[in-house]
């Protein structure tokens, strides 16, 4: 399982970001049918906004997203076509995002990571061209228009209620489930720090500072899928802090591997350490990259896989557009 690595965007960023880039609802472009999918769209790409066909994004997405070393031919052809329709419904559904500055979409975790290096580069640059091919035009529609189509690496178990992760309202195919897969699947993890540290990370930050003196930290109210929502800090200013504001906090300091999600237990040892143990990494919202690569192993197909992690949407061709003049973005 270790060798198996899968990368991501939304979950990384979330990491530090608490309140979500990822979360809110996505701008659309005024005037434009939103099923009818670009044939281009203009990128920033390590600072300069290039044109690029959808497709050739969707490939240089996929790669930087997952990285299935160790999967078999069959199971790799599979992780690819979903990542592929979850980057084209991405794209879809956020296509005015950057509308002020004159773009789609940038490279980063903000959106999606984008790097067409990888499509020289990377061995697996002909599974991810061919996964876009095969799945070309396809998206996930919710109530006419494409899905906000999130992911992260681990749910560790359940997934998350998008609006008990960033606030705001209800997304009804991102409420959060079970996943229930074999022993083994998602992962555990440890994180202990002193009281010492876990007070300096707090202070580092005047959002999250407690002063002088830590007290105690506990774990005040979770959320249904198991995660931390609430968190009472005492110290020299008590603070009630929400639970991606303490894995923020703690991991600006030690790292996006130090508190790797919400869903841990939390206890303080007799020599004053604490000591975290929780499952998965990542936000939790959306579909599951090792719940879905055990899926597709076992032999789900790829629809079923979607279904599962966003129940409700349906997998639509959407028809495509020529694009042959730049599209005026407002503010341009
Ligand atoms: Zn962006
Ligand atoms: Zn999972």
């Amino acid at each position: 399982m270790i060798h198996r690595r899968l990368f991501l965007s939304c979950v990384l960023v979330l990491a530090l970001v608490a309140a979500g880039s990822c979360g809110g609802p996505p701008p659309s472009v005024p005037g434009r049918d939103p099923l009818v999918l670009p044939e281009t769209i203009l990128v920033r790409s390590q600072g300069r906004i290039v044109r690029v066909p959808l497709e050739e994004y969707l490939i240089g997405t996929t790669l930087a997203e997952v990285g299935p070393v160790g999967e078999r031919p069959e199971v790799v052809e599979r992780i690819f076509r979903v990542q592929a329709i979850i980057a084209r419904t991405y794209a879809a559904s956020h296509l005015g995002r950057h509308a002020a500055e004159g773009f789609n979409l940038c490279d980063t975790t903000h959106c999606q990571v984008y790097d067409p290096a990888r499509l020289r580069t990377s061995r697996f640059a002909a599974a991810a061209r061919a996964a876009v091919d095969a799945t070309r035009g396809q998206i996930l529609v919710f109530n006419g228009r494409p899905g906000q189509a999130l992911f992260h690496a681990d749910c560790g178990g359940h997934t998350a209620d998008a609006a008990a992760v960033w606030g705001g309202q209800s997304v009804p195919y991102l409420t959060g489930a079970p996943d229930p897969l074999p022993e083994g699947t998602h992962r555990t993890w440890q994180f202990e720090l002193t009281a010492d540290q876990l007070r300096e990370a707090l202070n580092a930050s005047p959002t999250t500072a407690i002063g002088a003196t830590l007290h105690r930290v506990r774990v005040a109210a979770r959320d249904a899928s198991g995660r931390v929502a609430l968190v009472e800090v005492d110290g020299s200013e008590p603070r009630s802090l929400r639970g991606e504001q303490l894995r923020a906090a703690i991991n600006q300091v030690f790292g996006a591997r130090a508190i790797m999600s919400t869903r841990f237990t939390l206890e303080l040892t007799a020599e004053g350490v604490y000591r975290f143990e929780g499952t998965g990494y990542g936000h939790g919202v959306g579909l599951c990259q090792v719940g879905a690569a055990a899926r597709l192993r076992r032999g789900d197909d790829v629809a079923r896989v979607l279904a599962a992690y966003y129940p409700g949407t349906t997998l639509t061709r959407a028809a495509s557009q020529v694009t042959s003049r730049p599209r005026p973005f407002p503010g341009r």
